[in-house]
This record gives C-alpha cells, structure tokens and sequence, in this order.
C-alpha cells in the first residue's frame, strides 16, 4: 500500500531552482533515507513533505490523498529535527504532549498517549523533569516521542542524531531502527551518515543537485550504483577512480589504457557503443585492492608509495600516492588511492608497494558518468 506520493514535484526558491522533477514512491512502514552532498535538496525535499515549504509545482499525496495544498497539521505526518526544538519551561510530559493539546484532544488520551510512547522510549522517569535536566540522548528521545504521542502516518527526521557523540548516536540508530519495526510506520529520514543511511533503510534516495540519482536497497546501491556519482558517493572511505582510455576491443573484452596500470581488461563486458579511444573511469572500492609482493604476478596491478596508515584496530586505512596514475575528484591531495584492509598490517609512510585488484571488483564508468560494467 502507497504511503506517501511524490510526482513531478519541483521547487524553485527565488532564481535557484532546488527540486527538479522528483518522482518517488513510498511504502507503508517503509523506511527511506536520503542522503547526498550539501545542498543537494535533502533537507527541500522533507520540508515540502511536512508542508513547511510550498511546492513550485507538482503533487504530494499521503494515503492516497492529495495534500499538496494542506496545512503541515492537516497531512498527517510529524517532523523530528536536529535540534530538538523543544519548550524549555514545560515539563518532558507536557512537550511531548503538546501536539494532541494543540489539536484539542482529551487529557485523558493525551495521558494514555505520552504515557505510552515514554514507555517505548524508557523515558519514563524523566516525564515530571524539565528538558535542561536531561542529556542529549533523552533530550533526543523527548523529541521523537513528540511526534510518537501524534501517531502520525508518516515520520519525518530530518539528521536526528548529528547532535550526539558517537556512542549515543551507534545507540540511537539501533533503537530507531527497533522503534520502526514496533511501530510499522512510514519513516524518511534525511542524513549525513554513511552507517545510518546503509544499517537503517530499507530503501536509499541518493539526491545530488536536486535530482534523484538512484533508489534502492543500501546493499544494492553499494554494489550496483548506476553512475560515478552513486559509486563515489556510497562507501567511505570513497571509491577510487582513475582515468583512461579504451585501447581495444576484441574477443578477449575491452582493454582499458591507464598510465601506470596494466592489465585492465573487462572480460565480460558487451562495447555497447564504446569505441577505441573513448574516455573511461575505473573505480576500484578501498575493501578491493589488495598488496602483493613483487614476485607475485598479479594483473592488473600497479606500484604506490604509502603516505599515511591508520590504524583503526580491527581495520586499516592505507592512503597511498599511486601517481602516474591519474585520480579523479581526490579530496585527500596526493594520498589518492585508499586501501581498506581488514586487519593490522605493518606498512609504513614511505614505504613501496604493489597493489593488484580482480577485474571482477571493478566498475567501468563511461565519460558521462554511467556505469558500464559490471
Ligand atoms: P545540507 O546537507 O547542507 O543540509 P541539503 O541537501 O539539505 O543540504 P537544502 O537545505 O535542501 O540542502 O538546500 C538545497 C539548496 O536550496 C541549497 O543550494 C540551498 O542554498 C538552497 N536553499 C535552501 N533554502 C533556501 C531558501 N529559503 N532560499 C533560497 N535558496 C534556498
């Protein structure tokens, strides 16, 4: 059953044009996450879902009903912020309260209603308290149980956890993603976090420049994302990507011609179109690429000079300096190739090594951008 409907929607905001030709449909009790770059529209797009910006043009339909024009109050849904916006001078109860008040419900269900979704949250004790006496965690869980007491169709979380420290937040996410399933309600949930985004959805929305890039199940955009943008916006540490060109084109695949890398040939892939001599991306994941000694013929392969190893316990980080090959949109300067090994390994700044990879882990990109192979 359709919970929530998106069609055509675009918005315009004076002369900067923020959501263009949005098309989404949404499950009941489906759990959405959109993530993308600042500015992308995350942020737009949930607004114009909870009725708190206009939309330019376009419809919005919750269970089935055409909302497009309907007060924030009207459409059913209630919003979670990062900041938990909520009344210093009323007590926990009275803020989480505060909707059913407003919409002259009894006390007596109001009662039942605060004293329920405090029991969900174990947030029973601190009902009497004010919001300065709690920590962020509980000031957080207020903040949701608000919208809880509303039994709203749709939940709206625009980054509710940003505010807290790493270990609430790991907390959190957990005991969001349990809440979802005992409640069975619809959630979109706009976020910065890469762990968020893939443990928490049942669906991604990956969003860049106000368009939707791709939808699709977290494991499913990891491994098959339909562009460059999707692979290198999905994972961290980043995709890594290196230019080139398409050197032949026979029965053995399609031969990939980069500077300090041999052996780039995809056995599978059908030319559809691509000619010798056409620009490529190759995109490779950190968790991919392997170190070999020398001796070991491995292809395709290529050397790189370590410049930085993070040891993070049960995984390390190797940013390495793989020139002559060419990286494309590397953020870290001359560290552009990440290995991510799962494992302490004893490399160090300076040292030479030989990284290999299967051709099977990499990803061919075609010069707009979308994905060619696998
Ligand atoms: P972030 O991750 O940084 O919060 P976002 O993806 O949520 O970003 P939005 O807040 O939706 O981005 O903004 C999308 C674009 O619309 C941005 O370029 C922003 O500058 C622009 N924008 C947002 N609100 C307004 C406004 N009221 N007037 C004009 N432009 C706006």
């Amino acid at each position: 059953m359709t919970s929530v409907e998106i069609r055509n929607v675009e918005k315009h905001y004076s002369g900067f044009h923020a959501l263009k030709n949005i098309n989404l449909t949404i499950d009941k009790g489906e759990f959405i996450v959109m993530v993308g770059p600042s500015g992308c529209g995350k942020s737009t797009l949930l607004k114009t879902i909870a009725g708190l910006e206009s939309i330019s043009s376009g419809n919005l339909f919750i269970n089935g009903q055409d909302v497009t024009k309907e007060e924030p109050g009207d459409r059913g849904i209630a919003m979670v912020f990062q900041s938990y916006a909520l009344y210093p001078h009323m007590t926990v109860a009275e803020n989480m309260g505060f909707g059913l008040r407003m919409a002259n419900r009894p006390k007596a269900e109001i009662d039942a209603a605060v004293k329920r979704a405090a029991e969900i949250l174990r947030i029973t004790e601190q009902l009497d308290k004010r919001p300065k006496q709690l920590s962020g965690g509980q000031r957080q869980r207020v903040a949701i149980g608000r919208a809880i007491t509303r039994s709203p169709e749709v939940f709206l979380f625009d980054e509710p956890l940003s505010n807290l420290d790493a270990a609430l937040r790991t907390q959190m996410r957990v005991e969001l993603s349990t809440l979802h399933s005992e409640l069975g309600s619809t959630m979109i949930y706009v976020t910065h976090d890469q762990v968020e985004a893939m443990t928490m959805a049942s669906r991604i929305v990956v969003l860049n420049r106000g368009e939707i890039e791709q939808v699709g199940s977290p494991l499913g955009l990891y491994a098959n994302p339909v562009n460059q943008f999707v692979a290198g916006f999905l994972g961290a540490p980043r995709m890594n990507f290196a230019e080139g060109k398409v050197a032949s084109i026979d029965a053995s695949g399609v031969a990939i011609a980069i500077d300090g890398l041999t052996g780039v040939v995809f056995p599978a892939l059908k030319p559809n179109g691509l000619k010798v001599g056409d620009k490529v991306t190759v995109g490779v994941r950190p968790e991919r690429l392997k170190v070999v000694s020398d001796e070991q013929a491995a292809s395709p392969s290529f050397d790189a000079t370590v410049r930085l190893v993070e040891h993070l316990g049960r995984e390390t980080v190797v940013y390495a300096d793989a020139s002559p090959l060419r990286t494309v949109g590397s953020d870290t300067g001359t560290h552009n190739v990440t290995l991510q090994m799962g494992d302490i390994v004893p490399f160090e700044a300076g040292s030479a090594v030989r990284v290999t990879f299967d051709i099977a882990d990499a990803y061919l990109f075609g010069s707009d951008g979308a994905t060619l192979s696998p």
